[in-house]
């Protein structure tokens, strides 16, 4: 999980279940690509201290923290209707606003033996398709997907060891003759990939025998291990070609895009998505903004900054794809060169700045993500809002008052962070000593001084479409 995801996570509210469900003592700190020679050509750099705090990366299992998450929002009071299936969505025009009413039909695909519902019905005004790669909504509402082109079948093998210690390394192995991942699958648990090649089936793939001759080379057998799961699945590259329709209908998660998962960042881009519309259907609801400029923004920054992340998994995906030897000693040959001549640096990590025309002021340095240290590296004491981050404190009420008309807070650098916080708002717009963040924590602008300030708060009026 990357480590703005555990931020999101963290503000709201689920620190503890980060604790528990992500993360890993003992876990290894390079993901490593090795060649058909068996030389490294890069590694991704798993350790470093991210600007939120946490470690760059880390890992979990997915269906343990999306139940975690569940619950969270049931102790929260929302509501989380399980076992429902979505079969249709009628939508209409609002005569007297012009503004879109949807009522999705839910039928109860499982049945208990108490006496159940079998219907549901759900008006909104907005609807958000969080439904995955098959989404329903975005095949109704006519949003087109962009393909990359690189599509590829892995069986993926999630294993129990009997004894999770020691941990294999985290390594692509780009071996033409069988590309294969070694990775974690989350706490206590191991994950091996091996590509489909193109004379295998799926059948064969899928088959025990099959499966336990390829852990047999990992010395893994019954007698130490279990497998969990061991499911072929298709890495794609696809990208809506927008996530909003320009009426109330929202794609995100894999509902809007899918990458192959060599880089991890499936999940994470759906956690990003999932904050990035959140505040600004919040801020809308509550009037604070209109809606035009905010999901236009919500489907321009969303849409591009996945764009980069589909094209560096594919980038480096595809030296690990290559099943063809010859082009893979050549295409091998040149990235470790690449790695060797570059000082044997790791890859850079995944973090584009906004794309440009999003919400927030370029020209102020806006558009990057926030450093958080210290008390402000987790906001759940606030949930997520926005933020008027600065070195010394704000007395000015006027700056204060408006900020409250969004619902921010004005929050002060501690002094044992003082230093760092001042050499990352100088480095990214010189000598800034106030920064005012958005509430999925992307900067809006940094602001020197009162009159910056105050000029950021009215430009933000204009960009919320209140001025
Ligand atoms: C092998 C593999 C490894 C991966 N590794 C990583 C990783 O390390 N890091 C990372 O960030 N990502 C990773 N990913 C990607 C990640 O799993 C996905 O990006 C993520 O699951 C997408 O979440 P989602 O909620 O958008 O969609 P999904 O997880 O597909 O969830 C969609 C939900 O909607 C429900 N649904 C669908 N249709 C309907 C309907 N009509 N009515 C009601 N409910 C419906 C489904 O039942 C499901 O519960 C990996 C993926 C694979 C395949």
């Amino acid at each position: 999980m990357a480590e703005d995801t555990q931020h999101l996570l963290a503000t709201a509210g689920m620190s503890v279940e980060l604790d528990r469900h992500v993360g890993e003592i003992g876990q290894p700190d390079k993901f490593i690509w090795k060649g058909c020679d068996g030389k490294t050509m890069t590694y991704l750099d798993m350790a470093a201290e991210g600007l939120c705090g946490y470690r760059s990366t880390t890992c979990f299992s997915q269906p343990t923290l999306e139940s975690a998450l569940a619950l969270r929002c049931e102790s929260y009071g929302i509501p989380v209707y399980r076992d429902w299936q979505l079969e249709s969505v009628d939508e209409k025009t609002n005569s007297a606003n012009q503004t879109k009413e949807y009522t999705a039909h839910f039928a109860r695909y499982k049945k208990t033996e108490r006496p159940y519902q079998t219907s549901l019905e759900v008006e909104a005004e907005y609807l958000v398709s969080a439904e995955g790669c098959n989404s329903m909504i975005r095949e109704m509402f006519g949003f087109k997907e962009i393909d990359y082109g690189f599509t590829y079948d892995w069986l993926v093998i999630d294993v129990l060891p009997n004894d999770p210690t020691p941990r294999p390394d985290w390594l692509q192995l780009c071996n033409p003759h069988r590309p294969t991942t070694l990775v974690s699958g989350g706490p206590r648990r191991h994950r091996w990939e091996f590509m489909r090649l193109p004379h295998e089936t799926i059948d064969h793939l899928t088959n025990p025998d099959t499966v336990w001759s390829f852990l047999k080379e990992f010395h893994l057998d019954p007698t130490n291990c279990e497998v969990e799961r061991a499911v072929v699945y298709t890495f794609c590259s696809l990208n809506a070609e927008k996530y909003w329709d320009g009426g109330g209908v929202f794609l995100i998660g894999d509902a809007a895009h899918r990458m192959p998962p060599f880089i991890g960042q499936g999940a994470n881009s759906g956690f990003r998505d999932a904050a990035a519309l959140a505040w600004r259907l919040a801020m809308v609801i509550k009037g604070q903004a209109e809606p035009y400029p905010l999901f236009s923004s919500f489907s321009l920054e969303r849409r591009a900054h996945v764009d980069f992340i589909i094209r560096s998994a594919i980038a480096l995906g595809e030296p690990i794809c290559q099943a063809d030897p010859e082009k893979a000693k050549i295409q091998h040959a040149k990235m470790r060169k690449h790695y060797v001549a570059t000082g044997r640096k790791p890859y850079p990590a995944f973090r584009p700045p906004l794309a440009k025309g999003g919400l927030f002021l370029q020209e102020y340095g806006g558009g990057v993500m926030c450093m958080r240290r210290g008390r402000l590296m987790s906001r759940h004491h606030q949930g997520a809002s926005w933020h008027l981050i600065s070195l010394d404190p704000l007395e000015d009420k006027a700056i204060l008052n408006r900020l409250e008309e969004i619902d921010g807070h004005a929050l002060v650098v501690e002094s044992d962070h003082q230093r760092e916080y001042q050499a990352w708002m100088d480095e990214s717009r010189a000598g800034s000593v106030v920064v005012l963040v958005r509430p999925d924590n992307y900067v809006y602008g940094f602001a020197k001084d009162k009159v910056d300030i105050s000029l950021l708060l009215e430009e933000l009026q204009v960009a919320l479409g209140r001025a």
